[in-house]
């Protein structure tokens, strides 16, 4: 049994999205004149690897308080779209653990401290739509969104109270292995997202 990380550290260089301002650390304390160190950090709730809750994009959508932590955690699948679009194709020999978690490795995140935000690869409609009907717990990808405006894939996971799991990193660490995701978010009251430490136990 191993651990992976699947978070991206959190510095002054993790990607935000665009016209989201910057993930913010400052020094607020040192040892040698307060005697302890601290920092001040500003975050939005959508920055670094994290959870979008359905309140994200559906109005009177749940937030993150109004899941049980048993929604963070799951059996997980990966599923390799590097050389593929995603389409239904990719999903076609895959037989999805009641509830599981389904993560998908495009690669994005191998330069996610240079052009994060071009050429992204994104779920097709039947995908989402076959994620739904197949029940799953959550949906994650190693990039910053599974789509993008008007949100397509978003609004049909989310109606759904499927969670999302954006800027996950090391994908490529879980192909054809078995393993359990954790990926607990900040209890960030009435949080339509949250900031998580994303982790599998990976066999
Ligand atoms: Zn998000």
């Amino acid at each position: 049994m191993k651990i992976i990380d699947l978070s991206m550290p959190l510095d002054k260089k993790t990607p935000t999205y665009p016209g989201d301002p910057s993930l913010e650390i400052k020094q607020v304390a040192e040892i040698e004149k307060d005697s302890w160190n601290e920092k001040r950090i500003h975050i939005n709730t959508h920055c670094g690897t994290h959870l979008d809750a359905p309140s994200h994009m559906i109005s009177e959508g749940r937030t993150l308080d109004d899941f049980p932590l048993e929604a963070f955690s799951g059996k997980g699948i990966v599923i390799d779209v590097r050389k593929k679009e995603i389409t239904l194709h990719c999903l076609k020999d895959i037989t999805f653990p009641p509830k599981s978690v389904v993560l998908f490795l495009t690669g994005q995140a191998d330069q996610r401290y240079q052009k994060y935000y071009e050429n992204a690869k994104f779920l097709s409609k039947e995908v989402a739509k076959k994620l739904v009907e197949q029940n799953v717990k959550a949906v994650g990808i190693d990039s910053f969104s599974p789509d993008e405006e008007p949100f397509p894939i978003h609004k049909i996971l989310l109606s759904k109270n499927i969670l999302i799991i954006e800027n996950l990193i090391n994908l490529d660490k879980l192909v054809n292995r078995t393993f359990t995701i954790l990926f607990f978010p900040l209890p960030i009251k009435e949080g339509d997202g949250a900031p998580c430490r994303a982790i599998a136990f990976a066999q």
